[in-house]
């Protein structure tokens, strides 16, 4: 059994049916990657499993627990993290003061904007926000101004501000969109260290197939709603189906 597991998922918008029924294992510490085309439903799968949508059919187990009916911090809690693809920081806090929140969120079930006035600088909570900020090379930056950085540097910080909550489970919705090369290439780099460093699990949905192939172990192809295929990354490639469905073919 997967650390993951989604049985059965459905979810309809009015008349369109987003997802049809989706189901997907994704095994404890691999990088579990899902592609399709444009519409085929991969943010709103994720957005089922984080508990921003709620599916209308079927299960999503983590750690044999159900997630369905529990709200978004809760599934937070549970160890399961969401990168998005823009991403989420606060652009006027510095980029220490942006890791702080989660560490504080983490302690305390919420973020209350008081308790983070009050914080002293030094102590427990500054230590662990920099040894984060250390491990995704970005301690140099610790006083910068966070919506002046460069998409890549954004997309570090982000993925600290995620780490420090230590999940289990890592799910990313196209974490290099809009990245130049370099900027991509050291985000393969830092999600390889995550997953092999720390175990953490990931589920990566991403366009870019040179991403793609360089992280993941196993490849869900969605098209309209529902898996094509399920394989790995060798047989993905000459898949007919999937050169059909998904490169054009
Ligand atoms: P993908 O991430 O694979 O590009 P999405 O999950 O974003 O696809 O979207 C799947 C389909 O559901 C699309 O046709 C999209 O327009 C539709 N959709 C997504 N979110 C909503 C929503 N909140 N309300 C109505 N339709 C939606
Ligand atoms: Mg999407």
């Amino acid at each position: 059994m997967g650390i993951l597991e989604v049985k059965g998922v459905g979810k309809r918008f009015g008349g369109l049916q987003a997802l049809g029924d989706v189901n997907l294992s994704v095994e404890e510490n691999s990088v579990h990657a899902i592609i399709g085309p444009n519409g085929a439903g991969k943010s709103t799968l994720l957005n089922c499993l984080v508990g921003k949508l709620i599916p209308d059919t079927g299960s999503v187990m983590f750690e044999g627990q159900s997630v369905l009916g529990r709200k978004p911090h809760e599934i937070n809690q549970m160890g399961i993290s969401r990168v998005f693809q823009t991403p989420e920081i606060f652009g006027d806090l510095s980029v220490l003061e942006n890791v702080l929140i989660p560490c504080f969120a983490k302690r305390d079930g919420s973020f209350r904007m008081h308790a983070f006035e009050s914080v002293s600088r030094e102590g427990e909570m500054v230590d662990k926000a920099m040894a984060m900020l250390e491990d995704v090379n970005m301690a140099d930056k610790k006083d910068m101004n966070s919506a002046s950085m460069s998409r890549g540097d954004k997309r570090r910080l982000e993925m600290a501000m995620c780490l420090v909550q230590e999940p289990k489970l890592l799910l990313l919705d196209e974490p290099t969109a809009g990245m130049a090369r370099a900027d991509t290439n050291n985000t393969i780099d830092l999600l390889k260290e995550i997953n092999e460093k720390r175990a953490i699990t990931m589920a990566i949905i991403e366009h870019d197939m040179h991403v793609v192939f360089s992280l993941a172990e196993r490849i869900t192809v969605l098209a309209q709603g529902t898996p094509l295929v399920e394989d790995t990354p060798e047989n993905i490639k000459g898949h007919p189906k999937v050169r059909e469905a998904y490169l054009g073919e």
